[in-house]
């Protein structure tokens, strides 16, 4: 398990990531009047046998020492054709508020400061010293991480990993809206749903992949079918020989901020030079956006 994950689930903050509050013990009520079950030393484990729901779970025993799956669903995304034009992102709002995810708040949608509740987000930032600058375009969703921090961290068994195909979801039924999800990803990929009080994050369109009502070729995340310049790839990283898996030995493809140990199972393909705009940029520009607040 991770250091910096076991300081926080201690209550203790640690230089890679802020101190989060102790966990609440057995029987307390959390803020919303919900009484959990939880123990304040093994919030995961204990959360998740007092739900009886193990058998579901990828986490078993100890927290923080996931099964390694034999697959491994995913999405990898291709920043050298992303164009920045949202269709993933507005797709991923429409089908994921008429489908099982949903609704997805929008509060104040026509006013000066709408905000709302977005699975996939798309930042749009220069890189590199003029004149040899890039616009880049890097969407953003839940990595679906093999060794998923939120997961140990939920003290209601809420978030977990399916062991058959490695997506990491929410039960809504037993969140309780404490964030600690939140706190533990480190790629801010979590959002509250401020009028159900429940978190939310990508489902990979669980409610779609496996929809015998959809044709076969529709079986696929919104986002990645609504990509106009296929931008986004879908598969089993676990395959050797899916689409996904090639793209990603063939084209370098990479993982978003190794260093915290999360093993994400979305990557990115890194972009290529552009000679048209000099010769700052490296041979491969494996991009990582700014960290701070996202702009959808
Ligand atoms: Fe959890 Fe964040 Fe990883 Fe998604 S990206 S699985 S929310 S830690
Ligand atoms: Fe679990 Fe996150 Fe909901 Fe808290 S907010 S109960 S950690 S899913």
């Amino acid at each position: 398990m991770m250091n910096w994950l076991k300081d926080l689930l201690a209550g203790g903050g640690t230089e890679a990531g802020p101190r989060m509050p102790p966990l609440q013990t057995a029987g307390a009520t959390a803020a919303g009047g919900t009484s959990v079950a939880v123990a304040a030393s093994a919030a995961g484990k204990a959360g998740r046998a007092a739900n009886g729901s193990a058998a579901e779970r990828a986490y078993v025993g100890d927290i923080g020492k996931p099964e390694t799956l034999a697959r491994q669903l995913a999405l990898v995304i291709d920043l050298n054709v992303c164009v920045g034009c949202h269709a993933c992102v507005t797709s991923c709002k429409e089908w994921n508020s008429s489908g099982s995810a949903g609704p997805l708040a929008d509060e104040n949608p026509y006013g000066a400061n709408p905000t709302g509740t977005f699975f996939n987000r798309v930042q749009t930032y220069e890189a590199g010293v003029f004149p040899g600058t890039e616009t880049i375009h890097f969407p953003k969703s839940c990595l679906h991480c093999e060794d998923a921090p939120c997961v140990p961290v939920c003290p209601t068994g809420a978030s977990y990993k399916r062991k058959e195909d490695g997506i990491v979801l929410v039960d809504y039924d037993k969140c309780i809206a404490c964030k600690y999800c939140a706190w533990a990803c480190p790629y801010g990929m979590r959002e509250l749903d401020e009028e159900r009080q429940v978190m939310t994050k990508c489902t990979l369109c669980v409610d779609r992949i496996y929809n015998e009502e959809l044709a076969p070729r529709d079986r696929k995340p919104a986002c990645v079918l609504a990509c106009p310049t296929g931008a986004r790839l879908f598969g089993d990283v676990k395959d050797p020989d899916s689409e996904v898996s090639k793209a990603i030995r063939e084209r370098g493809g990479y993982e978003l901020m190794p260093e915290w140990g999360t093993n994400p199972a979305n990557h990115y393909l890194p972009r290529r030079p552009n000679n048209a705009v000099g010769t700052n940029p490296p041979e491969t520009w494996k991009a990582t956006p700014p960290t701070g607040s996202e702009e959808a």
